[in-house]
Protein backbone atom coordinates (compact mmCIF):
# COMPACT_ATOMS: atom_id res chain seq x y z
CA UNK A 1 0.00 0.00 0.00
CA UNK A 2 1.62 3.39 -1.13
CA UNK A 3 1.86 5.52 1.49
CA UNK A 4 0.57 9.12 0.73
CA UNK A 5 3.25 11.65 0.97
CA UNK A 6 3.22 15.28 3.96
CA UNK A 7 0.51 17.49 3.27
CA UNK A 8 1.40 21.17 3.43
CA UNK A 9 -1.23 23.05 3.39
CA UNK A 10 -0.35 24.80 6.29
CA UNK A 11 -3.04 24.98 9.51
CA UNK A 12 -4.79 21.38 10.87
CA UNK A 13 -3.45 18.94 8.28
CA UNK A 14 -6.26 16.20 8.02
CA UNK A 15 -4.98 12.56 8.29
CA UNK A 16 -5.58 11.08 5.48
CA UNK A 17 -4.72 7.13 4.30
CA UNK A 18 -4.86 4.99 1.18
CA UNK A 19 -6.73 2.09 1.60
CA UNK A 20 -9.19 -0.29 -1.08
CA UNK A 21 -12.40 1.14 -1.58
CA UNK A 22 -16.00 0.48 -1.78
CA UNK A 23 -15.86 2.79 -4.91
CA UNK A 24 -13.35 1.77 -6.94
CA UNK A 25 -9.88 0.13 -6.53
CA UNK A 26 -7.89 2.57 -3.63
CA UNK A 27 -9.94 5.12 -2.19
CA UNK A 28 -7.95 8.43 -0.13
CA UNK A 29 -9.88 8.46 3.71
CA UNK A 30 -9.83 10.85 6.22
CA UNK A 31 -8.78 9.61 9.71
CA UNK A 32 -9.87 13.15 10.94
CA UNK A 33 -13.29 14.98 10.58
CA UNK A 34 -12.76 18.21 8.01
CA UNK A 35 -15.22 21.34 7.86
CA UNK A 36 -16.84 22.22 4.81
CA UNK A 37 -14.79 24.47 2.49
CA UNK A 38 -11.37 22.96 3.90
CA UNK A 39 -8.95 22.72 1.07
CA UNK A 40 -7.88 19.27 1.96
CA UNK A 41 -5.11 18.61 -0.37
CA UNK A 42 -3.76 19.68 -3.41
CA UNK A 43 -3.36 17.45 -6.57
CA UNK A 44 0.39 17.31 -7.07
CA UNK A 45 2.51 16.26 -10.32
CA UNK A 46 4.38 17.84 -12.95
CA UNK A 47 3.28 19.53 -15.40
CA UNK A 48 2.87 17.97 -19.18
CA UNK A 49 0.97 18.89 -22.15
CA UNK A 50 -1.75 16.94 -23.30
CA UNK A 51 -0.05 15.43 -26.40
CA UNK A 52 3.08 14.86 -23.94
CA UNK A 53 0.84 12.78 -21.80
CA UNK A 54 -0.79 11.23 -24.37
CA UNK A 55 2.61 9.82 -25.99
CA UNK A 56 3.79 8.79 -22.83
CA UNK A 57 0.53 7.27 -21.23
CA UNK A 58 -0.20 5.32 -25.23
CA UNK A 59 0.18 1.45 -24.10
CA UNK A 60 -1.28 2.12 -20.35
CA UNK A 61 -5.11 2.13 -19.17
CA UNK A 62 -5.00 3.42 -16.05
CA UNK A 63 -3.62 7.30 -15.79
CA UNK A 64 -4.15 9.85 -12.88
CA UNK A 65 -4.03 13.20 -15.84
CA UNK A 66 -5.66 16.34 -14.42
CA UNK A 67 -6.72 18.87 -17.00
CA UNK A 68 -5.73 22.41 -15.81
CA UNK A 69 -5.30 25.84 -17.05
CA UNK A 70 -6.21 26.70 -20.56
CA UNK A 71 -3.77 26.14 -22.71
CA UNK A 72 -4.41 21.82 -22.58
CA UNK A 73 -1.88 21.32 -19.80
CA UNK A 74 -2.47 18.31 -17.31
CA UNK A 75 -1.20 17.29 -14.02
CA UNK A 76 0.36 14.21 -13.91
CA UNK A 77 -0.87 13.14 -10.82
CA UNK A 78 1.44 11.29 -7.81
CA UNK A 79 0.29 11.32 -4.17
CA UNK A 80 -2.58 11.03 -2.05
CA UNK A 81 -5.25 13.11 -4.65
CA UNK A 82 -4.57 10.84 -7.69
CA UNK A 83 -6.54 8.15 -5.79
CA UNK A 84 -9.69 9.98 -4.69
CA UNK A 85 -12.14 8.38 -6.30
CA UNK A 86 -15.15 9.82 -8.29
CA UNK A 87 -18.75 9.93 -7.09
CA UNK A 88 -21.99 11.24 -8.26
CA UNK A 89 -22.82 13.02 -4.92
CA UNK A 90 -19.36 13.21 -3.77
CA UNK A 91 -18.24 15.03 -0.58
CA UNK A 92 -15.45 17.16 -2.43
CA UNK A 93 -14.95 19.43 -5.07
CA UNK A 94 -11.75 20.46 -7.16
CA UNK A 95 -10.40 23.92 -7.14
CA UNK A 96 -8.11 25.53 -10.05
CA UNK A 97 -6.22 28.52 -8.62
CA UNK A 98 -3.23 29.05 -10.75
CA UNK A 99 -2.86 26.25 -12.67
CA UNK A 100 -2.81 24.20 -9.67
CA UNK A 101 -5.58 22.03 -8.12
CA UNK A 102 -6.82 21.74 -4.92
CA UNK A 103 -9.25 19.72 -3.39
CA UNK A 104 -12.06 21.27 -1.06
CA UNK A 105 -14.53 19.73 1.54
CA UNK A 106 -18.17 20.31 -0.26
CA UNK A 107 -20.00 19.54 3.54
CA UNK A 108 -18.38 18.35 6.89
CA UNK A 109 -16.64 15.35 6.51
CA UNK A 110 -16.77 12.70 9.29
CA UNK A 111 -13.26 10.99 10.42
CA UNK A 112 -13.11 8.03 8.51
CA UNK A 113 -14.97 8.88 5.25
CA UNK A 114 -13.68 8.34 1.99
CA UNK A 115 -13.31 11.21 -0.14
CA UNK A 116 -14.70 12.04 -3.59
CA UNK A 117 -15.41 14.41 -6.44
CA UNK A 118 -16.79 14.61 -9.48
CA UNK A 119 -14.32 13.93 -12.04
CA UNK A 120 -16.81 15.75 -14.85
CA UNK A 121 -14.51 13.60 -17.40
CA UNK A 122 -14.66 15.02 -20.98
CA UNK A 123 -11.26 14.10 -23.00
CA UNK A 124 -10.84 10.38 -21.54
CA UNK A 125 -8.05 8.28 -22.77
CA UNK A 126 -10.54 5.70 -22.41
CA UNK A 127 -13.79 4.45 -24.46
CA UNK A 128 -16.13 4.55 -22.19
CA UNK A 129 -15.98 5.57 -18.76
CA UNK A 130 -18.97 3.86 -16.06
CA UNK A 131 -19.47 4.52 -12.87
CA UNK A 132 -19.72 2.09 -10.12
CA UNK A 133 -20.69 4.89 -6.92
CA UNK A 134 -24.37 3.44 -6.41
CA UNK A 135 -25.34 6.85 -4.74
CA UNK A 136 -28.70 6.97 -5.55
CA UNK A 137 -28.38 10.12 -8.01
CA UNK A 138 -25.98 7.86 -9.69
CA UNK A 139 -24.91 9.60 -13.78
CA UNK A 140 -23.78 5.96 -14.58
CA UNK A 141 -20.71 7.41 -16.16
CA UNK A 142 -18.17 9.33 -15.15
CA UNK A 143 -18.55 11.69 -18.04
CA UNK A 144 -19.59 15.23 -17.68
CA UNK A 145 -23.15 15.95 -18.71
CA UNK A 146 -21.75 17.89 -21.67
CA UNK A 147 -19.86 14.64 -22.97
CA UNK A 148 -22.61 12.64 -22.61
CA UNK A 149 -24.29 14.97 -24.71
CA UNK A 150 -21.74 14.78 -27.46
CA UNK A 151 -21.09 11.27 -27.38
CA UNK A 152 -24.60 10.23 -27.51
CA UNK A 153 -24.81 12.49 -30.56
CA UNK A 154 -21.44 11.23 -32.47
CA UNK A 155 -22.85 7.24 -31.66
CA UNK A 156 -19.76 7.25 -29.06
CA UNK A 157 -19.29 3.92 -26.61
CA UNK A 158 -21.43 5.28 -23.60
CA UNK A 159 -22.50 3.24 -21.13
CA UNK A 160 -25.02 4.96 -18.46
CA UNK A 161 -25.05 2.08 -15.02
CA UNK A 162 -27.86 1.78 -13.53
CA UNK A 163 -26.81 1.67 -9.44
CA UNK A 164 -27.29 -1.92 -8.48
CA UNK A 165 -29.38 -1.35 -5.26
CA UNK A 166 -32.09 0.08 -7.80
CA UNK A 167 -32.55 -2.18 -9.84
CA UNK A 168 -35.97 -2.11 -11.23
CA UNK A 169 -37.27 -5.24 -13.84
CA UNK A 170 -36.44 -3.35 -17.14
ZN1 LIG B 1 -21.99 7.38 -9.98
Amino acid sequence: MPTPPPISQGQSEPDLIIRSSAVHGAGCYTLSPIVAGTRILEYMGPHLSKSAADERYAERDITYLFSVGDHGEVIDGFGAAMFINHHCSPNCQTEEDEERIFILALRDIAAGEELTYEYHLHDSDQDDQPCFCNAPNCRGTMFSVAEVRRRKKLGLPLTLRKPTRQSSPA
